[in-house]
Parts: structure tokens; sequence; C-alpha cells
């Protein structure tokens, strides 16, 4: 497929990195299907992350990822999903390549700037979760 989903994280959103990062996401060729801001309960972020359940950091997670607004999207490039992870660089930000979202904005692990779906029903489930049909342009 030729879409994937990402979130701005509550740190980069809290960080002022939100129109710096959609800037280097649009620059990388990615088109913008849909967009918004929106905070996470912690019952839709638990849901959101139900794959973590048995994680050791689920609870962690979920109480960062509803602890303040986020920006969600449906983006649009050949390759998607593969070329928004090399974008994003390594989930650990002491470990992402130089350049990427991550190394430049991230905080450490659990507050990692940015969300990347890892697979095609993976972003079709995410891009689902977030926005109906009429929000994508
Ligand atoms: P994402 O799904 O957010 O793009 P990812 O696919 O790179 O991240 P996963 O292994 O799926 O990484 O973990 C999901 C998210 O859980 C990570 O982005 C990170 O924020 C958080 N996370 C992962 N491992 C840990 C950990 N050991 N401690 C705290 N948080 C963690």
């Amino acid at each position: 497929s030729n879409r994937t989903f990402t979130m701005v994280k509550p740190d980069a959103v809290a960080n002022g990195y939100e129109g710096a990062i959609l800037e280097k996401i649009t620059a990388a060729g990615f088109r913008l299907v849909a967009l918004k801001k929106t905070r996470l309960s912690p019952e839709s972020a638990g849901a959101f992350y139900a794959v973590h359940r048995e994680r050791p950091f689920y609870g962690e997670l979920v109480e960062f990822m509803s602890s303040g607004p986020i920006i969600a999207a449906i983006l649009e490039k050949d390759n998607a999903v593969a070329d928004f992870r090399t974008l994003i660089g390594a989930t650990d930000p002491a470990k992402a390549d130089e350049g990427t979202i991550r190394k430049l904005y991230a905080e450490s692990l659990g507050r990692n700037a940015v969300h990347g779906s890892d697979s095609d029903e993976n972003a079709r489930i995410e891009g689902d979760f977030f926005f109906s049909g009429l929000e994508r342009f």
C-alpha cells in the first residue's frame, strides 16, 4: 500500500515541535491525506496500544500517550510504511540515525516524539481508529 499512519506524540507537541515535524514529513515527499489535533483518553490509548498489553511498559505508555494533545495523520507516498520508519529512525532516539525525526526531536525511548505504523495492515487499522472516510482527502 502507499499509505501509513503517524502520531506526533505528547512530548513533541508539548515541546513545540509539531510544525517542524510536519514540515520534515511533507519535505520528505509524504502527502497529508488526513490530519487532526486531538487527545487520547486513557481508555482509547489503551485500545490503540492493545497489542502491547502484556509488555512491562504498557501502563507507562498508556499514561504518557493520554497525557496531552497529539497530532494524528494519514500519509501517502510510494513505499509509505517503510520509508516513514526510515524517516523517523529507531524506537530509541539514542540509537536513531542522524537527521531522523526521533534523533532530532525525541526525549527518550518512552517519549520518542512520533509513531509510525509497522505494516500496511496496521496502517489501515490505525488510520481507521482516528479518521472517518469523509476526513480523508
Ligand atoms: P511506534 O509503534 O510508536 O512507532 P515502535 O514500533 O518503534 O514505536 P514498539 O516496540 O512497537 O516501537 O513500541 C511502541 C512504543 O512503546 C514505542 O514507540 C515507545 O514509545 C514505547 N516503548 C517501547 N519500549 C519501551 C520501553 N522499554 N519503555 C518505555 N516505552 C517503551
